[in-house]
């Protein structure tokens, strides 16, 4: 009898792994690399249920790599990940054809490379994305003019942009990012940029929570703009992601929205970012499967190739 239950518990287990990763193929649009972490940092601010018990890793190199892992075990076949150059290229060294390159930020709040140097290394392979541009942390408007030879960059070449929109870390204007501010994060902020812009692509990061009216205004109006959850799917309560996401999949959105983890310091997110979409009541498996696959493949252009190699075919 004891015997049984080992078997059937262990059956359940197995079954509740599978759950997670036999949907297929993911893309994760939404990763971070860093030079140094603060080790052993929680994510004490979440609301999601278990997210404030993930604690990061000792250091950069075990940030990679437990990163990696959570990749392995849930089928994260691609990741743009953005952070320094020297950072992306340490992770497109440990794991090759895994990661897209988003060239980030400097400290000054505006990207790190000038456009050129931005040119030479799509050119070379290494950066791929321009973004994240966490550029509200710096009380920067998305359409302040400095940006504008970098958008006019991105929609001659192709290259997508990655923007940061809508929240930040609670408290962050009284602590790391003094000039951050809420309204900075409206979606439609970004409306001077892509209306003058219409070969422009881009992504709003975070979907614009909490102006999720906004950003249902936005993917309507212009057909070309994806947005991703990342950070709602595992940092917000799961009642408030649901209502966001089923408001956009009722909008008819279901073909824009990309997953992205955005699990900062703590590669534990993926998974349960991943847990948190794979059992929202409301989504089919189609709509599953578009979001966490093949509305990226079609965002990034992958080739016929690369989409059956994703698919082990
Ligand atoms: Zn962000």
């Amino acid at each position: 009898m004891k015997n049984l239950f080992l078997v059937l518990a262990s059956l359940l287990a197995l079954l509740g792994a599978e759950a997670v990763a036999q949907g297929g193929p993911v893309i994760d649009v939404h990763l971070h690399s860093y030079a140094e972490i603060p080790p052993r940092i929680r994510a004490d601010w979440a609301d999601g249920a278990d997210a404030r018990a993930l604690t990061a890793p000792a250091s950069a190199e075990e940030h990679m790599r437990a990163t990696l892992a959570e990749m392995d075990r849930n089928n994260v076949v691609l990741a743009i990940v953005s952070g320094s150059e020297a950072s992306i290229r340490a992770w497109q060294e440990a794991a090759p054809g895994r990661f897209i390159g988003g060239a980030a930020l400097g400290d000054d709040g505006l990207p790190e490379h000038s456009v050129d140097s931005l040119r030479a290394l799509v050119e070379e392979g290494t950066v791929g994305v321009l973004g994240e541009l966490g550029l509200q942390y710096y009380g920067i408007a998305p359409d302040d003019s400095r940006l504008d030879p970098y958008y006019d960059y991105l929609e001659a070449s192709g290259i997508p942009l990655a923007l940061h929109t809508g929240l930040g870390p609670p408290g962050g204007p009284h602590s790391f990012a003094p000039a951050f501010r809420v309204a900075l994060g409206r979606p439609t902020l970004f409306e001077p940029v892509i209306a003058a812009r219409p070969g422009l692509q881009a992504y709003l990061m975070h979907a614009g929570w909490p102006y999720i009216e906004e950003m249902k205004a936005m993917l309507y109006i212009y057909p070309s703009l994806y947005a991703d959850i990342g950070v709602l799917a595992w940092g917000l309560k799961r009642e408030a992601f649901y209502s966001a996401l089923r408001n956009l999949v009722e909008a008819g959105f279901e073909d824009r929205l990309l997953f992205g983890t955005d699990q900062m310091f703590w590669p534990g997110a993926l998974t349960l970012a991943i847990e948190t979409v794979e059992v929202a009541p409301f989504l089919s498996n189609e709509q599953k499967r578009a979001i966490f696959y093949h509305n990226a493949a079609r965002f990034l252009n992958l080739s016929e190739e690369q989409i059956a190699a994703h698919h082990g075919r």
